[in-house]
């Protein structure tokens, strides 16, 4: 199976994510979370990445889509994977799509998970309490969510024409959105 979570930041698209990864046995790709690490190691992808993240703004989408293509092209993601966070943008998606049409392994589902902005807001400050996330200062909070509506909302269209898209209701109980999620996927 091979599954796009669609999601404002604060979503629960990591939560759920590495849910369905635990239960499917397919890989969890989180664009944010590879990022994260290669910060944490100092590589020079971290030192350039960082710059864009502690302010909420999207890495430049030739480097995202190199991440992902990689990592796509590991042997684990070869019988399905969970993307979490990418794509973010049309151009992105549009790559997305380029590589997996060329190896005949087009997208299965696209699960949009949707929260209302309030929630959205309490969560992310509520999370930098327990993370710390440099990226979840209200600044940086504000803009994320600017950068998605702008940015990565459209791809809510986008994959409503391809007839891919199901959306859900991201509030309430994790094992009820996870219920949810799962109900779509038959
Ligand atoms: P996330 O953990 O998915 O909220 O991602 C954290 C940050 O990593 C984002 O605010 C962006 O700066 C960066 N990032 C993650 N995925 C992408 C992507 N697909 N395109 C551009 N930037 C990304």
């Amino acid at each position: 199976m091979r599954l796009i979570l669609l999601g404002p930041p604060g979503s629960g698209k990591g939560t759920q994510g590495h849910r369905l990864h635990e239960e499917y046995g397919i890989p969890e790709i989180s664009t944010g979370d590879i990022l994260r690490a290669a910060v944490r190691d100092g590589t020079p992808l971290g030192t350039q990445a960082k710059q864009y993240m502690d302010r909420g703004a999207l890495v430049p989408d030739e480097v995202m889509i190199g991440i992902v293509r990689e990592r796509l092209s590991q042997a684990d993601a070869q019988a399905g994977f969970i993307l979490d966070g990418f794509p973010r943008t049309v151009p992105q998606a549009e790559a997305l799509n380029r590589m997996l049409s060329k190896r005949g392994q087009p997208i299965d589902h696209v699960i949009s998970i949707e929260v209302p902005e309030d929630e959205l807001v309490k969560r992310l400050s509520g999370r930098r309490e327990i993370e710390g996330r440099q990226d979840d200062s209200d600044e940086a909070i504000q803009h994320r969510l600017e950068v998605y509506h702008k940015e990565t909302s459209p791809l809510i269209d986008y994959y409503c024409q391809t007839g891919f898209l199901r959306s859900i209701p991201g509030v309430g109980a994790i094992d009820d959105i996870y219920q949810r999620i799962t109900a779509k996927l038959s």
